[in-house]
C-alpha cells in the first residue's frame, strides 16, 4: 500500500504542469463601421488593420446586438442578447448575478484590466464586474488611453495570465480627426450619390454631428459627414497600428486579440443620422477579427454571427469551455423614446420587427445590401425567431441607476437626444 501511494505521489509530481493560459487583449472600437472600414480591400482607410486581418480569423458578417454603446458592450462583456441582459436604456445597470467574462478569467486566475473611453463607462453600470483594474474617461484620445495602459501593464505581476481590454472612442462624432487624415476620399459608395439635407433636417442632427464651415455655414452634403467620418478612421488605424507594437514590447505577441465594433453609424442612408434608432445594416454590421496565436491566416467565417459570441470564444481560449458554432438566427434589439424594434438575421435573410406595431421589414441582404428595396414575404422561421427575440425578458433583470439627470445630459452630449 506504501509503494503504492509512494508511486502514486510520484507520478503526481512528474506529471506536467497544466499549460498556462493565453494572454487576452480585447480592443472595442467605438462607432465603427465595417462597410467604410473595407478591412483588406482595396481603397480601406485601415491598411494597419488591414494587415492585423490578414493574420486573424475574420468574420465577415458581424452584428452588434445593438445599435448603441451601453447594451453592445454589455453584450460583449456577457455574451448575453440585449434583450437577455435587459440594459436597454441608459439609466440602468447590469446585474451582478450575472458572470461577465472578466469574472470568469479573473476565476481561472488571471489579472484583468479596462481601459475605456466615454462618459457611459463612468458611472458603474457593472461594466466593472471582474476587472481588478478599470479605469473609464469620458474624453481622452487614444494616444493618451494607450500611455495609461502601458503604465498599468508594465507594472503588473507576469505570473499571471492578463485579460487586457481597451476601448477607443476616436471615430464617434463629433467627427475632429487630426489634419493630415482630413479631406482625402474613400472611393467607395456613398461620396456622390449621399443625398443634400435641408435645414431643418441639419437643425434636427445632434449637436455632436453638426459640421460647419470656416464661415459658420452649415455643411449640408452628407457625402462630406461620409468623408469626416473615414478621416476618423484614418486615425484609429494609426493609432491601432502603434498598439500593436506596444503589445508586442510588452510580450503580449501570442496574446489571443480581438477587434471589434461597438455598432456603426448611419448617415441618412434610411432618413437617420447617428446610431441607437434603427437596425439597418449601417448600424449593426462591425468588423470583428480574432488572432489566434501561431495560427496565422485563420480564415474567414462567413455566416452571421453576434457579437456577443466574444465572450464565448474567449473562454474557450481559457479552457473554459467549447467554442461556439455560427448557425441559428442572429438577433439584435433596441428600446428608444417608447419605440423597441428587433431585427434578425439568418443567411442572407434580415428583417425588422417593430413590436409596438407589429409593422414587419424584410430584406435579401445577398440581392439588396443597402435594404432599399422590402420583401413583400418575411421568412417565416426568422420572423419566428425575432417574435420570441421580442418576448424575452432577462433572466437576471438589470438594476436602475438613480442618477436620471447626469444621465440624460450624457446621452445628449453623446449625439442620442437632439
Ligand atoms: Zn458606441
Amino acid at each position: 500500500m506504501l509503494t503504492a501511494l509512494a508511486l502514486l505521489a510520484c507520478a503526481e509530481t512528474e506529471r506536467p504542469a497544466p499549460p498556462r493560459p493565453p494572454d487576452v487583449v480585447v480592443v472595442s472600437v467605438e462607432t465603427f463601421r465595417a462597410d467604410r472600414a473595407l478591412l483588406g480591400q482595396p481603397g480601406s482607410p485601415m491598411p494597419k488593420l488591414s494587415a492585423f486581418a490578414e493574420g486573424a480569423q475574420r468574420f465577415e458578417a458581424a452584428w452588434s446586438p445593438a445599435p448603441w454603446t451601453l447594451p453592445s458592450m454589455v453584450s460583449l462583456l456577457t455574451g448575453l442578447n440585449a434583450a437577455e441582459h435587459g440594459v436597454t436604456r441608459g439609466e440602468l445597470s447590469l446585474n451582478p448575478k450575472v458572470e461577465t467574462l472578466a469574472e470568469s478569467l479573473q476565476g481561472a486566475g488571471y489579472e484583468t484590466m479596462f481601459f475605456g473611453v466615454n462618459s457611459l463607462f463612468t458611472a458603474s453600470r457593472g461594466l466593472d464586474q471582474g476587472f481588478s483594474t478599470y479605469r473609464a474617461w469620458p474624453s481622452l484620445n487614444g494616444n493618451d488611453l494607450q500611455r495609461e495602459m502601458e503604465r498599468a501593464v508594465d507594472a503588473r505581476d507576469p505570473s499571471r495570465p492578463l485579460l487586457l481590454w481597451l476601448h477607443y472612442f476616436e471615430p464617434h462624432c463629433p467627427y475632429e480627426a487630426a489634419q493630415p487624415f482630413r479631406g482625402r476620399e474613400t472611393p467607395t459608395w456613398g461620396e456622390d450619390e449621399a443625398p443634400t439635407l435641408d435645414q431643418a433636417q441639419f437643425d434636427q442632427l445632434g449637436r455632436c454631428f453638426q459640421l460647419s464651415d470656416p464661415g459658420e455655414q452649415p455643411v449640408l452634403q452628407v457625402g462630406r459627414y461620409l468623408r469626416e467620418y473615414d478621416a476618423e478612421l484614418r486615425g484609429i488605424d494609426l493609432l491601432l497600428g502603434d498598439l500593436f507594437v506596444s503589445l508586442e514590447r510588452r510580450g503580449l505577441q501570442d496574446a489571443v486579440v480581438v477587434v471589434v465594433g461597438d455598432h456603426g453609424e448611419s448617415f441618412w442612408e434610411h432618413g437617420d443620422f447617428g446610431h441607437g434608432r434603427t437596425l439597418f445594416e449601417e448600424v449593426l454590421h462591425v468588423p470583428l477579427l480574432v488572432r489566434w496565436p501561431g495560427q496565422g491566416d485563420a480564415g474567414v467565417v462567413t455566416s452571421p454571427v453576434s457579437t456577443s459570441v466574444v465572450p464565448q470564444l474567449l473562454r474557450a481560449a481559457a479552457g473554459l469551455g467549447e467554442r461556439p458554432t455560427y448557425d441559428g438566427p442572429v438577433l439584435a434589439g433596441t428600446d428608444d423614446e417608447g419605440r423597441s424594434l428587433r431585427a434578425g438575421r439568418l443567411g442572407d435573410q434580415k428583417l425588422i420587427l417593430d413590436t409596438q406595431t407589429g409593422a414587419v421589414l424584410a430584406f435579401d441582404l445577398g440581392a439588396d445590401p443597402h435594404e432599399r428595396a422590402p420583401l413583400a414575404t418575411p421568412d417565416p422561421t426568422l420572423l419566428q425567431a425575432v417574435r420570441a427575440e421580442a418576448a424575452t425578458q432577462p433572466t437576471a433583470a438589470p438594476l436602475a441607476l438613480p442618477l436620471a439627470p447626469p444621465v440624460e445630459a450624457q446621452l445628449r452630449a453623446l449625439g442620442y437626444k437632439p
